[in-house]
């Protein structure tokens, strides 16, 4: 019977040879709670002695009679302590985000860490003091926030951080490690994107960004307004933002494919020593209309189905290829208007139809079902 109290709480260990008490820690789901039990003469559980921390009382409150009744109807110390775990983990399961209350060392350790690191930097700490925000200010003065939730066993156990980043944020972790160290390995992923956001916002502030409609840090792509109804989505790879990103220009046939073809064409005079603004411009041999020359509302141009320039997040890019017409759809609009019409025919996911405005043939793809 011992043996298996052991082998199921090594920390639990008796404190003398007549093994009339026991002390030290029982684990749940990965915390360590400190127990004594001090059994009498008879060695019967029934009249045994159960003590605990504070930490442990805590979880226990309201829940103290169902340890004396299990202290008293237990066959043996090994089912006890079983039963006394079952309603520990019950009880950590049942508080909202796991137990809230961390031992004294945890708050001086994270206090001191916060005055090392300076507490300018905090933005936010939650109540149970588990989530921070810290703030960081890259090269180009661009402000940026690194959420971390501390573990439990802080810091003996990694936190876990995130931020608004195009690419996973990796933080080395030791059990020394400390805030100050996290902030400063936060500052270097910055440092190495600052090219990245540098070009964005450059493309930002120079033209009309049609999508995303308020882009984040972490968004790569970015569809710029060429012209009405025209435009080229471009996809950086935020490790090396000035190469030739991935394009795709979208609008009517008779504007995309001259434009496509000049991409192609002079794809070769790409200079990774400029930027990407301007290597667009070289390329595609355009001027990309910018706040200084056109309205925004010249290009958000709303659906000709349903009338609205957004349907939840789907801008309408699906153009009628005809020179005189060029009307706007989204995809999902156009695509069951055209499968309601019986003149309309369907080969596998593509429906062969007429356009709602001038009646000239015009296709759809079927719209991407979400998951
Ligand atoms: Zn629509
Ligand atoms: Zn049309």
């Amino acid at each position: 019977m011992e043996d298996f109290l052991v082998e199921d709480n090594p920390l639990l260990l008796p404190v003398n040879k007549h093994k009339s008490a026991y002390d030290g820690f029982i684990s749940v789901q990965g915390r360590d709670f400190r127990i004594r039990i001090v059994l009498p003469p008879d060695q019967q559980l029934k009249q045994a002695k159960f003590y605990c921390s504070w930490q442990f009382k805590h979880l226990l409150r309201g829940y103290e009679h169902v340890v004396k009744q299990r202290l008293q109807q237990s066959a043996d110390l090994v089912t006890f302590i079983l039963e006394l775990k079952t309603v520990l983990e019950l009880r950590l399961r049942s508080l909202p985000g796991g137990c809230s209350i961390q031992p004294p060392q945890y708050y001086s350790q994270l206090i001191s860490e916060m005055e090392t690191l300076g507490w300018d930097r905090l933005i936010f700490i939650d109540t149970d003091f588990r989530t921070l925000k810290l703030k960081a200010e890259d090269s180009s003065a661009r402000q940026h926030v690194l959420t971390v939730k501390l573990a439990s066993k802080h810091p003996a156990e990694a936190p876990e951080c995130s931020s608004d980043l195009p690419t996973s944020l990796a933080i080395t972790w030791t059990p020394q490690s400390t805030l100050v160290q996290l902030h400063s390995q936060f500052l270097q992923v910055l440092d190495s994107l600052t090219e990245f956001w540098d070009i964005l916002d450059e493309i930002d502030n120079k033209t009309w960004i049609l999508e995303p409609e308020k882009p984040s840090r972490a968004d790569t792509m970015r569809r710029i307004a060429i012209g009405n109804n025209v435009s080229i989505k471009v996809e950086l790879d935020p490790r090396h933002p000035k190469m030739l990103p991935d394009c795709c220009l979208l609008g009517p046939e008779h504007v995309v494919t001259p434009l496509r073809a000049k991409l192609n064409a002079n794809m070769h005079l790409w200079n990774p020593d400029s930027s990407v603004l301007l290597n667009l411009r070289d390329v595609l041999e355009i001027e990309f209309p910018s706040s200084a020359t056109h309205e925004k509302s010249s290009f958000n141009i709303e659906c000709g189905i349903c009338y609205s320039y957004h349907l939840e997040a789907a801008i309408p890019d699906q153009v009628c290829n005809d020179p005189c017409c060029g009307q706007p759809f989204h995809q999902a609009c156009l695509y069951e208007w055209l499968r309601a019409l019986p003149s309309s025919r369907q080969s596998f996911s593509i429906v062969f139809g007429e356009c709602p405005y001038c009646s000239k043939p015009i296709t759809v793809k079927m719209a991407a079902t979400k998951s």
